[in-house]
């Protein structure tokens, strides 16, 4: 439903607690969307760090002060609004896949996940949720050990080209600190331009209290961040464009 991404540098980054901060911030503004779920990933310290929890977003963050997440430049969150699964902490957002080194959120229906997931399944894949994300989260995972050959965009572009239906997707792995990966196919999705760091939303609210600078992915892109660049393609790797804008409402 809500879908947050960040990436920042320790020169310039949003926050006390950086990248922690800045999705839980992000998240606070997209409650307006409703949800019935909430949950971030962090890369730091050579690991993907989640915490996820059904209920309201103080039930997350209640988590993660009994349970406290390293500090971090790099993290995605995610507010479901439940449509394949129950509202779990089990299905709730993110989806761990390649050994839990390999972090994924969604907004909207996969709409061909149960055939995936029988091929995924006959690879010797466990699942342990009932959500149509969780399979997407595997197929990058499987792609990223094969074709996509250690790629986190060319894996989440041959991972987009296998997917029917409506998803914004955000992919955050232990092995690139410091890159958020995002998809977007008949679902939204906002790059905030910072200096120094750089942020993506589901809409504007994700990071309106820190940047205003915006730029508009188009149908069937892919987007790559880091702190100080970002790249938008198409589902088979040929540059694209956004459309950049400025923010001038009021938060
Ligand atoms: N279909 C996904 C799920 O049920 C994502 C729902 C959403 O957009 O929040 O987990």
């Amino acid at each position: 439903c809500g879908i947050v991404g960040y990436v920042g540098s320790p020169q310039k980054t949003s926050g006390t607690h950086g990248a922690q901060d800045v999705v839980l911030e992000g998240l606070r503004r997209l409650e307006y969307r409703g949800y019935d779920s909430a949950g971030i990933a962090l890369v730091a310290q050579d690991a993907v760090h989640m915490r996820k929890k059904s209920g309201k977003l103080s039930n997350l963050i209640a988590e993660i002060e009994d349970a406290p997440l390293p500090a971090s430049l790099t993290g995605i969150g995610h507010t479901r609004w439940a449509t394949h699964g129950g509202p779990t902490d089990v299905n709730a957002h993110p989806h761990l896949a390649d050994n839990g080194h390999l972090a994924l959120i969604h907004n909207g229906i996969i709409e061909n996940f149960s055939e995936l997931k029988a091929a995924l399944v006959k690879e010797g894949v466990h699942f342990t949720s009932q959500t149509d994300t969780e399979v997407a989260a595997a197929l990058l995972g499987s792609i990223y050990r094969g074709a996509g050959a250690g790629d986190l965009t060319r894996s989440m572009q041959l991972t987009a080209q296998r997917l029917e239906g409506a998803f914004t997707l955000l992919a955050v792995h232990r092995d690139h600190p410091g890159v958020v990966v995002a998809a977007r196919r008949n679902s939204p999705l906002v790059l905030g331009l910072g200096d120094g760091e750089n942020f993506l939303g589901s809409d504007v609210s994700g990071f309106i209290d820190f940047t205003r600078r915006a730029v508009e992915l188009g149908q069937d892109q892919i987007v790559t961040i880091t702190p100080e660049a970002h790249s938008i393609t198409d589902f088979n790797g040929n540059p694209a464009e956004g459309k950049e804008f400025h923010v001038d409402w009021d938060a």
